[in-house]
């Protein structure tokens, strides 16, 4: 297998902090000891456990005891992202969608009660979060959104589809967004998943993301003015939140791309073809060292956010663009990957294919590649091109 230090070719592990190399260690101790070994059944099935969640707790993924999110910034953030994701995109989806959205969104728009009520069941991982933005008639266009809110006087009634919701039917807890009826701005509420009205629908026959939970959510309810996030009103305040889940992507994919490096330098420095390794031929060196070429560039990218973060510069559209470059870059590393292990490289018992299968979630969700190079060409060209 590939090592640490020959994954890490601009030598960047270097320079995270003592107890960023702990969580790193720990995490990845835990993902190749208590997970490794079964995620090709358990994405074969299509079910992740749900003692993960509470371990995934125990390492603190889901933010440190301090009360705070601030253990998810920055270098902390990017690295467990990582090394989740070098075990499967759905693992690091759950967590993105848990913490970075849902949690992000009670931290940043939530009443003090709101906060107090709900943030440290979800820190501990006993009540798990999801996100509801997509409707069913619109992704890519979240401001063409057709589910509704309207206050009544009394209460807000609230009815619509929502399609896609990652953890959607095991969440107790979403953050839900509407568009106020007659000409209100997009709302955000949150809606406790045992709420009469909501029917949830599981979304199966999925190709990708197999360990990761998809859900129709129905909505034609009533609820109170305290469900209200009262700081979550306009798209820019859901967008907010993606910001935080995008910079998680940027890093995560970087480990779906150190996991197919690592299993593709095992299959061709052990095969042999016409009497020689494969790695001994030129073709296959071509290939491989491609892929480390872009695992070095996604590495630096990730490290310069986070560098970015740290020191509160880090803008939208360098989360943009890292989020599309890096994870077209995961994927050009994870079918090459699967080429190199030639018929092998189909069975989902080794990484690349399940990453490939992943990675096209990846690059749809939180933004298309395309939706993301019309937001940077509008930015830098000034002209509106969507
Ligand atoms: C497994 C999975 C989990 C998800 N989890 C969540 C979740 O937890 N919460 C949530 O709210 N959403 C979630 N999503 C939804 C996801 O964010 C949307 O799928 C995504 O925003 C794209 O929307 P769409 O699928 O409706 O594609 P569409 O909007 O129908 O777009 C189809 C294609 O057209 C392209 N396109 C659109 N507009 C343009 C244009 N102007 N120019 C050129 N091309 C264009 C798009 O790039 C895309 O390739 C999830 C999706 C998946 C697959």
């Amino acid at each position: 297998m590939l090592t640490p230090e020959e994954a890490d070719v601009w030598q960047l592990e270097d320079r995270l902090p003592a107890e960023v190399v702990a969580l790193r260690d720990r995490v990845r101790a835990y993902i190749d000891q208590a997970l490794r070994p079964h995620l090709p059944s358990w994405w074969e099935a299509g079910h992740l456990p749900a003692f993960v969640i509470s371990d995934l707790a125990d390492l603190q993924a889901f933010g440190g005891e301090a009360g705070t999110l601030s253990r998810s910034a920055g270098l902390w953030q990017g690295v467990l992202m990582r090394e989740l994701e070098r075990a499967d995109s759905g693992l690091r989806s759950l967590v993105s969608v848990h913490a970075h959205l849902a949690m992000e969104a009670i931290a940043r728009y939530g009443t003090a009660d709101q906060i107090a009520e709900w943030l440290a069941p979800m820190r501990r991982g006993e009540r798990l979060g999801c996100f509801a933005l997509t409707d069913v008639q619109s992704g890519s266009d979240p401001a063409a959104m057709q589910t509704t809110c309207r206050w009544t006087g009394a209460e807000w009634r609230i009815s619509g589809q929502k399609r896609w919701v990652t953890n959607g039917t095991r969440a107790a807890i979403g953050v839900v967004w509407a568009r106020e009826e007659p000409d209100g701005p997009i709302r955000g509420f949150l809606l406790p998943t045992d709420h009469p009205g909501l029917r949830r629908e599981p979304i199966g026959f999925k190709g990708s993301l197999r360990l990761s939970d998809s859900a129709v959510w129905h909505l034609d309810l009533r609820l109170d003015e305290g469900w209200r996030l009262p700081g979550a009103q306009g798209l820019g305040a859901a967008l907010a939140c993606l910001n935080q889940a995008r910079y998680g992507i940027a890093w995560g994919v970087v480990g779906a791309a150190m996991d197919c490096v690592a299993e593709a330098k095992a299959y061709v420095t052990q095969r042999s073809a016409f009497g020689r390794a494969l790695a001994a031929t030129q073709l296959v060196q071509e290939a491989w060292v491609g892929c480390v070429a872009r695992l070095g560039l996604m590495q630096l990218t990730a490290f310069r956010l986070a560098e970015l973060r740290d020191a509160q510069a880090l803008h939208p559209l360098q989360i943009s663009l890292a989020k599309r470059d890096n994870v077209r870059m995961a994927l050009w590393v994870a079918r090459k990957a699967r080429e190199l292990m030639g018929a092998e490289g189909i069975s989902w018992r080794h990484g690349p294919m399940r990453h490939l299968a992943n990675l096209e979630t990846v690059d749809t969700y939180e933004g298309t590649y395309a939706v993301h190079t019309l937001a940077i060409g509008r930015q830098l060209l000034g002209s509106n091109a969507f």
